[in-house]
């Protein structure tokens, strides 16, 4: 068929979703490797049946909920495009605050060293390497899939290797690491909040999303806990949370021996990260 015609059909077969003709050109471009522009020029030019066929399927896969990101394996995330895949939660536009402000308290620091706790896809990990080159990053994960994943993303776009850590939390980091800052995004959604969420969140591994316990923050109350171990005096502790955890955060923070623990607010104007400097007394 023409790519005109397969055009047509993917339109049509994508119509339950919000653009569908959106979707159809992403999948037409993933598929033929055809830009926009190349797809209105090419219009009359002959599919072969196979390219065609790949195309529905995929139109079939996101009408099951599979996310766009997942059918791509790409992801845009602080001006680098990443790697992604059914292993990694899809980085979201919500984690560039908590990278920002990583960045921005790191800058004073000479020759730092970062720990991305639950690094998933890598995202947070690989962008402040980006940023910040002479930094040593060493990135954690339990899946060992993601941990690929990630060493995977970094590699790419650092040109270095993080250091790896495969297990639950700081389990597995030497016990002698400190660092200057430790940047998380831990899994923290509440049980019931998880039934709610959209077809397309779930398709993302359950591991990455759900944190435990009926206000989602067993997570967060050890990564609070156990960071003092790993963490320099007057070190930061940055963690992405819902804005409804916020409070708690801050509370569990002040416990633990953080000071100047503030919220930050995404773009959305909704609180997202808490962070604050390591003190203890
Ligand atoms: N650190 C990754 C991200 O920010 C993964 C987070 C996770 O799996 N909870 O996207």
């Amino acid at each position: 068929m023409t790519l005109k015609r397969l055009k047509g059909e993917l339109i049509s077969a994508l119509t339950g979703l919000e653009l569908p003709d959106l979707e159809a050109r992403l999948i037409i471009r993933h598929v033929l490797s055809l830009n926009d522009a190349e797809q209105i020029i090419r219009a009359n030019e002959e599919i072969p049946d196979e390219y065609a066929a790949r195309c529905l399927d995929l139109a079939g896969k996101r009408l099951k909920g599979t996310p766009m990101s997942y059918i791509t394996g790409k992801k845009e995330f602080y001006g680098l495009e990443f790697d992604v895949n059914e292993n990694v939660l899809i980085p979201r536009p919500e984690t560039e605050i908590l990278v920002f402000e990583a960045i921005s308290y790191l800058k004073g620091i000479a020759n730092p060293a970062v720990l991305d706790l639950c690094t998933g896809s890598g995202c947070i990990a690989a962008s402040i390497k980006k940023n910040i080159p002479e930094a040593e990053v060493c990135i954690s994960d339990i899946s060992e899939e993601a941990l690929k994943t990630a060493e995977g993303n970094f590699k790419r776009l650092t040109g270095k290797s993080p250091k790896a850590f495969l297990g639950d939390l700081f389990s597995p980091v030497e016990s002698n690491l400190l660092f200057d800052a430790i940047c998380t995004n831990p899994p923290y959604i509440a049980e019931k909040w998880y039934e709610k969420l959209e077809k397309e969140v779930k398709k993302e591994p359950q591991n990455a999303l759900i944190g435990g316990g009926a206000d989602g923050l067993d997570i967060i109350k050890r990564i609070i806990s156990e960071a003092g171990r790993h963490i320099k005096r007057g070190g930061l502790l940055i963690i992405e949370a819902d804005y409804r955890q916020i409070s708690k955060i801050k509370v569990l923070m002040e416990q633990k021996g953080f000071e100047d623990v503030s919220a930050v607010k995404d773009l959305s104007g909704k609180e997202r990260c808490v962070k604050g400097i390591f003190q203890p007394s």
